[in-house]
């Protein structure tokens, strides 16, 4: 498992070591990173590559970012390629899973607003995960132009059609006054992680995943 320095809050980014998190090894899997942990409950949301941060209790069952202001609660997104981005502040923590549509749809920082707004508190680090590199994320020019709405000025985060989506959101962050740091390698280069672009409908999740 991999971890950032930067955090302070109990966390992990996964890789196919530590199993998928999809089908029917899922709750074994989540149920082993729980323990790792330390915690006494692990929550994730039904991904739809949007932009909508929800907290843990509050009902909702759709959306890309979950926070949560509970001790031992585990907030986690699952991805393969797409960004994880793991969040903390003063007594919050909060998962973000961030592909180009939740990149382009400015997931991180209307899910920081989000929080800062209800919190009365800042989000202080954050960590980028394992995802796919620029070299290997050629995308669509409407994907391009999809991303440049939200790209900060002075951020180098393209070659062409080559993306990285990473930059993106560390840049999105740091421009945030958020300290941040990105950690791992590019996913679809690296065997020790899940790549929907290298293995297709047979790759497996990997999971961002943190608690306090
Ligand atoms: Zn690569």
């Amino acid at each position: 498992m991999l971890r950032s320095a930067l955090l302070r809050s109990r966390h992990a980014f996964t890789g196919v070591a530590q199993g998928s998190f999809v089908g029917a090894t899922r709750a074994s899997s989540e149920d082993r990173l729980r323990l790792a942990l330390d915690a006494s409950s692990f929550h994730t949301i039904s991904q739809i590559h949007g932009s909508v941060l929800h907290f843990v209790g509050d009902g909702g069952e759709e959306g890309d970012a979950l926070a949560t202001t509970e001790p031992g609660v585990v907030v986690a997104v699952r991805v393969a390629d797409c960004v994880p981005v793991l969040v903390e502040g003063e007594g919050f923590v909060a998962a973000i899973h961030a592909g180009w549509r939740g990149t382009a749809g400015d997931i991180v920082r209307k899910s920081i607003a989000t929080m800062e707004a209800r919190l009365g508190r800042r989000v202080l680090r954050a960590a980028v995960g394992p995802a796919i590199g620029r070299s290997c994320y050629e995308v669509s020019p409407e994907v391009v132009e999809a991303l440049e709405g939200v790209a900060p000025v002075g951020l180098h985060w393209r070659e062409g059609r080559n993306v990285d989506l990473v930059a993106l959101n560390l840049g999105i962050l740091r421009s945030l006054g958020v300290e941040a740091e990105a950690v791992g390698p590019c996913t679809r280069c690296s065997p020790d992680y899940w790549s929907h672009r290298r293995s297709g409908a047979a790759a497996g999740r990997q999971v961002g995943a943190i608690c306090f």
